[in-house]
């Protein structure tokens, strides 16, 4: 066993976790497909050599995407505002003003669509799970339901994005290597992964679900570019630390090797995680007994990952669970069967505590839960 990005071989065990869905995002329609979802083992390992994170148990083979898979971020307003602020510092860093943007993983397109729509590029988007058709979503941006194919994108794009994929492959050397054979001199690229150390500094531990096999820190995606041909121009933590951004264009000369800043803190805050996951998942694990001892319901404010790893973490199956994507409401939560509903649906649960997944958003769940008459206590997970 090595290291994905560096080829290390110092890695230490951080976590296991047995049985996880294999699909966080997956839409169940009933309770009982829910429960039968396809599982796999966690077996997260760090590397001291570049301090990535990953699961030396990932099986890619249970991992396809398909148009069932549906994971926008794109409804909340708080996540749209800054989406909205990176498509204008994009738009104007690489003036791409009636030139042509890539966008490998493109989801629905709406990242892509509103970029182009700030920009005045035109756009083409790569997904293998986009739920539409191939074909013009709009005057300016076409969607591929398929992997990245460079015969069909004509010229040289200005710019290639990928948001939140990375951490999806479980050879991330390879395929930007692969990525980095097709593109030209003068093309940029721009990634957005999650910050794994926001997960292992700030708690943010329910961000660990099978789907992601690799877990950047800003260092270790330096090295992956830099191993892949790449120069890194500049690694950012953005959107409240919970990612990395990272900018950057194919090198002309050739890699030195990986070069690290000063990690010691990255390599010590992941020794302690071990520690900090058993004992934030007992707390909240108590906690759920105890309120479902005491008669009160609970409702979870979060479909996504975070509260479908919270739900199998430590749930106890009476929760429900709020969530503002109409396309999730009315499906059942991945491998543990709650139902998944609307806001307003609280307006008669009336549940007496809501635990927020992601404080992010906790103020704008507050004004919503405010809005429906409703005043319950508010836990962050
Ligand atoms: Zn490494």
């Amino acid at each position: 066993m090595m290291c994905p990005v560096c080829g290390g071989a110092e890695l230490r065990p951080v976590l296991d976790i047995a049985q996880v869905p294999v699909f966080c995002n997956q839409l169940c329609d009933t309770p009982q497909e829910a429960l039968a979802v396809a599982r796999g083992d966690m077996s997260i390992r760090h590397c001291a050599g570049c301090h990535h994170l990953f699961n030396a148990a990932f099986d890619s083979k249970l991992v396809e995407y398909s148009p069932k898979y549906e994971n926008t971020l794109h409804c909340s307003g708080q996540f749209q505002r800054y989406a909205g602020a990176l498509t204008g510092e994009l738009a104007e860093r690489y003036d791409l003003a009636k030139r042509c943007v890539v966008e490998v993983g493109c989801g629905n397109g709406q990242f892509l669509r509103d970029l182009c729509a700030a920009s005045g590029a035109h756009g083409i988007g790569f997904d293998p799970s986009y739920q539409g058709p191939t074909g013009a979503v709009s005057d300016n941006v076409v969607i591929h339901r398929q992997r990245l194919a460079r015969a069909l994108v004509p010229g040289e794009p200005a710019l290639i994005c990928c948001r939140h994929c990375l951490e999806h492959v479980d050879e991330p050397v390879p395929f930007l290597r692969s990525l980095g054979s097709e593109v030209a001199p003068h093309t940029r690229v721009f990634f957005e992964v999650p910050n794994a150390l926001y997960t292992v500094r700030d708690g943010g531990i329910w961000d660990i679900l099978y789907e992601h096999c690799g877990y950047f820190t800003a260092g270790s995606l330096r090295v992956a570019f830099q191993r892949a041909g790449f120069e890194a121009d500049d690694v950012a933590v953005v959107f409240a630390g919970q990612f990395l951004t990272l900018h950057g264009h194919v090198s002309s000369a050739l890699s030195t090797g990986p070069t690290l800043n000063d990690q010691v803190s990255e390599g010590a805050v992941v020794a302690e995680f071990a520690d900090l996951y058993a004992r934030k998942t007992q707390t909240y694990r108590e906690r759920l007994a105890r309120e479902r001892e005491a008669g009160r319901r609970v409702a979870i404010w979060g479909g996504g990952t975070k509260g479908v790893m919270f739900l199998n973490t430590v749930g106890t199956g009476d929760e429900v669970v709020v969530d503002i994507n109409p396309k999730k409401q009315g499906k059942f939560v991945a491998g543990t069967g709650q139902p998944i509903v609307a806001p307003k649906a609280l307006s008669e649960l009336r549940p007496d505590l809501v635990v927020v997944m992601n404080p992010v958003y906790r103020d704008e769940i507050a004004s919503t839960l405010g809005e429906l008459g409703l005043t319950p206590e508010l836990l962050e997970a």
